[in-house]
């Protein structure tokens, strides 16, 4: 790789990396990000944590390749088991399900004293993403969406504050949809909720053919509310727009 260029998703994430920050990557595999932060200067030290084998490899190959092993340490260990507490003061973990990165935080609280920023990037389900760091005590501070490779992604950035406070205007929705990317409303999101009512609206319609029980009503049930809550959001888009 050309540790001077991130992919999309992973120069998204870097965005929102203090300057001078030591950085702990959790789930770092290929250890690009640790890598490309360390080559611009952008921080003074990386951890990367993997712990699957041949990640873990990759990574050491990658940070031995740049010549980074003064900056970066690669250890192998689940979750934030490779952290001690207070060694680093932000925490990325890209790349995986929302449930994943959330259940990663959940074990590892102790280690995240002295943390001022977590960066999170999940695939799908940053709803739950949302909804731990809401629990735990960390404000949302922002968010971005973005589409690479025909994929989207959301990108979110929390420090230790007030973890109502992006949700004032409405908690079920701000959970759902992201609060930041909820008031900017960019082309990815609309995609992304025009392509998850599509689907939701698919899974309705066989629900519809399914032999009636209490346990398909109450998830046809979720389903319309889910679908009416971004046709609300979306409708509101366009005639904004209009
Ligand atoms: N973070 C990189 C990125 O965004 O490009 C790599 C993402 S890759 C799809 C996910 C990585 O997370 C895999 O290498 C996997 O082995 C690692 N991983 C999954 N669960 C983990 C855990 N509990 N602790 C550490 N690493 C984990």
């Amino acid at each position: 790789m050309n540790v001077e260029q991130l992919s999309k998703r992973l120069g998204t994430v870097a965005s929102f990396i203090p300057k001078g920050s030591s950085v702990a990557d959790i789930g770092s595999d290929h250890a690009y990000l640790p890598c490309y932060l360390a080559k611009q200067g952008h921080i003074t030290s990386a951890i990367a944590g993997e712990v699957v084998e041949g990640p873990y490899q990759s990574a050491k190959r990658q940070v031995e390749a740049t010549g980074l092993q003064d900056m970066i340490q690669v250890r192998f260990g689940n979750g934030l088991n490779v952290l001690k507490p207070g060694e680093v003061d932000c925490i990325t973990v890209a790349g995986m399900g929302g449930a994943l990165i959330s259940d990663i935080l959940e074990a590892g609280k102790e280690k995240l004293q002295g943390v001022k920023r977590l960066i999170l990037q999940p695939n799908v389900g940053a709803n739950s993403v949302r909804v731990w760091l809401c629990r735990n005590g960390w404000e949302l501070i922002d968010e971005a969406i973005l589409e690479e490779d025909g994929k989207i992604y959301e990108v979110l950035a929390a420090d230790k504050g007030n973890p109502e406070a992006p949700y004032k205007a409405d908690m079920e929705r701000g959970l759902l949809f992201g609060p930041f990317l909820l008031k900017r409303k960019e082309s990815a999101f609309v995609k992304k909720w025009s392509l998850e009512k599509e689907n939701w609206q698919r899974v309705l319609s066989q629900l519809d053919k399914a032999q009636p029980s209490t346990e398909v009503d109450t998830k046809k049930a979720e389903l319309l509310r889910k679908i009416r809550l971004v046709e609300e959001v979306l409708t509101n888009e366009k005639n904004k727009r209009a």
